[in-house]
């Protein structure tokens, strides 16, 4: 089958690869209709963590969905035909951390995610096809009203965004600021108005992802106008009463702590690949603020979030920009990467 890999970095390739199989009992096999590239995929791009977070020749992708093609014979709730969505984490639902509902830190798997490098390797879904372990337990079936571009994000990206908002603990009339209005951001600023903020305000440099995020609701801060932190600060009086972080990088994590209110919350979900950060620690300690951050436990929030996106609560599928063939992904990956031909989200077809 065809299938993204990489090869170093800015270098992934079109590649024929073997088909995936049935291996265990529990496996599925899943011909994907549809898959996307990520802002995590972003950083295996850019070699970040020292190549810690991909091998050469991995297969790429984490964010997909389909059909089930193949299934084992111990699979029990999804057959042959069903249309299925994935959590980008692989988790086996039965160890001592899938059984508190905290699949991020299975320990069957060693907190793999499909398409890395961490714990157990997985094939990514950047392919036509897919193996699913543990398929009772990671395969939700779809809402056959939603399209492809609606489902595909309660896997990752719109799970990891609702998290971030539910993390922040917004309550009505809150100010709140969304640090990134890349995917990730932007499905976090429709996730807070969810919970009734007063205000909510977009950080980024990207005039067009400013422009979507507006259309969302919130009032655009280009950080290349001046410190975004001291923005945040002016527009609110003392900081927001929220921020959410949705880059993952020293800088914004740090504007963050600066731009919250006295005894404010930072959430956080950009991902923190590097063992230790500078981190403003004296303003944090004497902001008495509360943080939070994470990798996405995303197989709890899917069942519960399909229904808010088939009732439009949430829109997911508004920021895709670019929807083209998996052999283009190469392109994709660029463009994405540097912000060119407007691109927010790009969605591959095996
Ligand atoms: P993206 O790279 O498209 O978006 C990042 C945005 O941040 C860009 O638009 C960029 O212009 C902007 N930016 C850069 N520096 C900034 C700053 N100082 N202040 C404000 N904005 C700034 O990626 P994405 O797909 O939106 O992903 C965002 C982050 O979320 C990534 O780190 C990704 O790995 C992470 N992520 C985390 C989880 C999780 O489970 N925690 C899941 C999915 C994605
Ligand atoms: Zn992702």
């Amino acid at each position: 089958m065809k299938a993204i890999t990489f090869h170093g970095v800015g270098d992934v390739r079109v590649e024929s690869v073997a088909d995936p199989k049935v291996v265990d009992p529990t496996d599925v096999v899943v011909r994907i209709t549809t898959s996307a590239v990520c802002g995590s995929d972003l950083h295996q791009y850019h070699g970040r963590g020292g190549g810690a977070l991909v091998q050469t020749g991995a297969i790429m992708g984490h964010e997909f969905m389909g059909v089930v093609e193949e299934a084992g014979a111990a699979v029990r709730s999804v057959r042959a035909g069903d249309r299925v969505v994935l959590p980008f984490n692989v988790s086996c639902g039965a160890c001592e951390w899938c059984r508190r509902k905290l699949p991020s830190q299975c320990a069957t798997t060693g907190k793999a995610v499909f398409g890395g490098r961490f714990g157990h390797v997985w094939g990514g879904g950047q392919a036509e096809r897919v193996r699913v372990p543990f398929a009772d337990h990671l395969c939700e079936k779809v809402d056959p009203a939603l399209s492809d571009d609606d489902a595909l994000f309660l896997g990752d990206i719109l799970s990891t965004a609702y998290f971030c908002a539910e993390n922040g603990g917004i309550r009505p009339g809150d100010n709140v600021a969304v640090f990134g209005a890349g995917p990730v951001g932007l499905l976090a600023m429709q996730s807070a108005q969810l919970f009734g903020p007063a205000r909510v305000f977009a950080v980024d440099r990207v005039d067009y992802r400013l422009a979507l995020a507006a259309e969302f609701g919130a009032e655009p801060v280009n950080l290349d106008t001046g410190d975004p932190a001291e923005q945040i600060r002016t527009l609110t009086g003392h900081g927001a009463d929220v921020v959410l972080e949705c880059v993952g990088h020293e800088t914004p994590f740090t504007q963050a702590i600066q731009a919250v209110r006295p005894a404010g919350t930072v959430s956080s979900v950009g991902v923190y690949v590097e063992p230790s950060m500078g981190f403003p620690a004296r303003e944090a300690f004497f902001k008495d603020l509360t943080l939070k951050m994470g990798i996405c436990n995303a197989r709890n929030f899917i069942g519960p979030l399909m229904p808010l996106v088939a009732r439009k609560k949430l829109q997911p599928a508004r920021i895709v920009t670019h929807t083209i063939p998996l052999g283009d992904a190469p392109r994709g990956y660029a463009i994405f990467d540097k912000k060119e031909d407007r691109a927010i989200k790009v969605m591959l077809k095996p």
